[in-house]
């Protein structure tokens, strides 16, 4: 049995169940989808946002990538894939809401704290390096604040404090910062926290983070 073969008995109980049970459903899909809420996770396979909020298909749109990160409004040569699906989510599915919702134990934060892909080369870490350096100013506030940073006070403070760097960016996007001042769009933060199976969600206006 090859991991494949495990993803095919899924699929198959899929067939029986989740499609089945919901051909209504599956049948309105077919013709389009409307999703009201974009989810911006992590790609860790623990951060899983239709396992955490129980949600079914067509219900969320999502982007998963290292670390749940948002790069800034940039419009710089190259494969803007974040913003692509912003893009798509907000102006063409008009979403209601954007929710990022970042974890614990987070692999990518955690390069971002530690610097731990400094100076790899692309292949071997660079890419992730490249990526998580939207982190870049976020790390150095926590490894100010937490002068002895291995230790996971600020592993957590790292993983809360890329949730408003990815806010913070989303709002650099002339199309969403107009939206949320005509009040047509809502923008939230959320952790997951993966050793209590607790969902945070965060106060803007305290910058804290409580049990949802
Ligand atoms: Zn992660």
């Amino acid at each position: 049995m090859t991991h494949f073969d495990d993803l095919l008995a899924g699929y198959a109980r899929f067939r029986t169940h989740g499609w089945q049970e919901q051909r209504t459903r599956w049948e309105e899909l077919a013709v389009g989808q409307s999703p009201k809420v974009m989810i911006i996770a992590c790609s860790d396979s623990r951060s899983e946002p239709a396992d955490i909020f129980d949600t079914h298909p067509g219900e969320i749109f999502v982007v998963r990538n290292v670390a749940a990160l948002v790069p800034p409004f940039e419009t710089t040569p190259g494969r803007h894939g974040v913003s692509a699906a912003l893009e798509f989510a907000v102006q063409f599915l008009k979403v209601e809401e954007i929710v990022v919702m970042g974890h614990g134990m987070c692999g990518g934060c955690h390069a971002a704290l530690h610097r731990t892909m400094d100076g790899a080369e692309p292949g071997r870490g660079g890419f992730i390096a490249d990526w998580i350096a939207v982190l870049d100013e976020a790390s150095a506030g926590v490894r100010a604040e937490f002068p002895d940073y291995a230790n996971r006070e600020a592993g957590r403070a790292m993983e809360l404090a890329g949730v408003k760097v990815s806010l913070a960016n989303l709002r650099t996007f002339p199309c969403i910062q107009e939206l949320e001042q005509r009040g047509r769009l809502r923008l939230r933060g959320a952790f997951f926290a993966i050793n209590e199976g607790i969902l945070y969600v965060l106060d803007e206006e305290s910058g804290e983070f409580a049990p949802a």
